[in-house]
C-alpha cells in the first residue's frame, strides 16, 4: 500500500535560504571607477547580493559608501594576485589599474595583477562553476593598423614597451580566459573597453577626460599631449555598465568591443572642455609618453547585433554631468 509523507518540516536553515538572494555577484576592483558604478546597477536588482574584493590601490571605499551595511552587500579587501576563497555564481573581474601613471608605477605589480589575478578568478571560476567576465581593454589593439578596430583584429603592440605590462598583461588575461573555457569548460565573457569616463574618475590619474575637466574647473591650462592629433573615443560610464551587464547576461563568450563610436582628436576634446567648462581657459601641448596609440574608435557591430547595445550618452552631454562630480569633489563652485 502507499504510504503519504507529511512534508518536511521547514528547517531554520531552509528558513534561512528563503531569504537569500537569488543571484551572488563578485565583482573584483569593485571599489574602483566603472566597478562602483556596476555595483550600484547590481544592487538596484533585489535578486542580487554583492562581493567586491579591492585592495584600494587605484579605488577607494568611498566609491561604495551607499552600500557599505547594507545585508546584500560585503567588501573584502584583498589582493586577486592571492588566492580567493569565496562561494559565487558570478564573476565580473575588473581589478586592474587602469589609468597609464598607475599601471606604469610599479609594472611587474600590473602584469601579476592581469595574469596571476585572472587565473586565480579564473581557478575560483572553475571551482565554483561559476559565470566569469573579464574587462580587457582597447589597449589589445595597441597601436591599430585597421580602423576602426573590429575583435576579429590582432592588434599591433609592443611586448617590450613601458604599456606591455598593460597591454600585453591583458592579451596574456584573455588567453588564459579562452584555455579555461577550453580545456575547463567555464563560461566566459570578456569585454574590450574603449576609453570610459564619467563621475568618480581619479581626480589626479592623467587620464585625458579627467585632466582637462581639473585643469578647466582650476583655471590651469588644458595640457594637449603632442601631436594632438590623436583621437580616442569616450564611452559614458552608465552605457559602459549597461554593456557590461548585456553581455554578462546574453550566451556570447566575445571578445566584444563596447565602447562609443564618437571619435575626437585630442585637440577637439580640449576644445569642447573649453567650450562647456571654462572659455576663458588657454589649451597648450606638452610633450607625450613612448608609444601613445595615434587612432582608437571601436567598431560596435558585435555589440549591437548581439547584445542589442548602443551608448545613448554623447560626449557633450556627459562631459558636464563629470564637470559637477568634479566641482562637488574639488570644492569649486561655478563662477558667476
Ligand atoms: P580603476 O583603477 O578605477 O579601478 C580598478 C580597481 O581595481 C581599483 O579599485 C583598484 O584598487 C583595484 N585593483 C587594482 N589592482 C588590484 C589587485 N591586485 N587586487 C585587487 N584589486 C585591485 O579603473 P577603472 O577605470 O574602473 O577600470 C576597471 C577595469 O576596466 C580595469 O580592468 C581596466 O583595465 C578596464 N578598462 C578601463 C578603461 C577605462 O577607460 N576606464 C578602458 C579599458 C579597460
Ligand atoms: N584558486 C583560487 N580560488 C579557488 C580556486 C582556485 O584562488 O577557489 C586559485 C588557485 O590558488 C590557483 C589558481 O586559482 O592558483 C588556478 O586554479 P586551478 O584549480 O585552475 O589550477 P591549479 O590549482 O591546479 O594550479
Ligand atoms: N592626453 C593628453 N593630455 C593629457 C593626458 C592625455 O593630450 O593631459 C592624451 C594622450 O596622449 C593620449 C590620449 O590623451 O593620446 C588618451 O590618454 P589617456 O591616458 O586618457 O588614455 P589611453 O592612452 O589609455 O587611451
Amino acid at each position: 500500500h502507499v504510504t503519504t509523507k507529511p512534508p518536511p518540516e521547514p528547517s531554520p536553515l531552509r528558513n534561512a535560504k528563503f531569504f537569500q538572494a537569488n543571484m551572488r555577484i563578485l565583482v573584483t576592483g569593485g571599489a574602483g571607477f566603472i566597478g562602483s558604478h556596476l555595483v550600484d546597477r547590481l544592487m538596484q536588482n533585489e535578486k542580487n547580493e554583492v562581493i567586491v574584493v579591492d585592495n584600494y590601490f587605484t579605488g577607494s571605499k568611498d566609491n561604495l559608501k551607499q552600500w557599505i551595511g547594507h545585508p546584500r552587500f560585503e567588501l573584502i579587501r584583498h589582493d586577486v594576485t592571492e588566492p580567493l576563497l569565496v562561494e559565487v555564481d558570478q564573476i565580473y573581474h575588473l581589478a586592474c589599474p587602469a589609468s597609464p601613471i598607475f599601471y606604469k608605477y610599479n609594472p611587474v605589480k600590473t602584469i601579476k595583477t592581469n595574469v596571476i589575478g585572472t587565473l586565480n578568478m579564473l581557478g575560483l571560476a572553475k571551482r565554483v562553476g561559476a559565470r566569469i567576465l573579464l574587462t580587457s581593454t582597447s589597449e589589445v589593439y595597441g597601436d591599430p593598423l585597421v580602423h576602426p578596430q573590429t575583435e576579429s583584429y590582432w592588434g599591433n603592440v609592443n611586448p617590450i614597451g613601458v604599456r606591455s605590462c598593460y597591454d600585453e598583461g591583458k592579451r596574456v588575461a584573455e588567453t588564459l580566459m579562452f584555455d579555461y573555457h577550453r580545456q575547463h569548460g567555464i563560461e566566459i565573457r570578456i569585454a574590450r573597453i574603449f576609453n570610459t569616463y564619467g563621475p568618480r574618475m581619479n581626480i589626479d590619474d592623467g587620464r585625458v577626460v579627467s585632466n582637462f575637466i581639473a585643469q578647466a574647473i582650476r583655471d590651469e591650462p588644458l595640457t594637449v599631449q603632442l601631436p594632438g592629433t590623436q583621437t580616442r573615443s569616450f564611452c559614458y560610464v552608465s552605457d559602459m555598465v549597461d554593456g557590461l551587464i548585456r553581455l554578462m547576461e546574453g550566451e556570447h563568450t566575445g571578445p566584444v568591443n563596447i565602447g562609443n563610436p564618437g571619435e575626437f582628436t585630442m585637440i577637439e576634446l580640449a576644445e569642447t572642455v573649453k567650450e562647456l567648462i571654462n572659455p576663458e581657459v588657454e589649451i597648450i601641448t606638452v610633450e607625450n609618453t613612448p608609444d601613445d596609440p595615434r587612432q582608437r574608435k571601436p567598431d560596435i557591430t558585435k555589440a549591437k547585433e548581439l547584445l542589442g547595445w548602443e551608448p545613448k550618452v554623447k560626449l557633450r552631454e556627459g562631459l558636464p554631468l563629470m564637470e559637477d562630480d568634479f566641482r562637488k569633489r574639488l570644492e569649486i563652485s561655478r563662477k558667476n
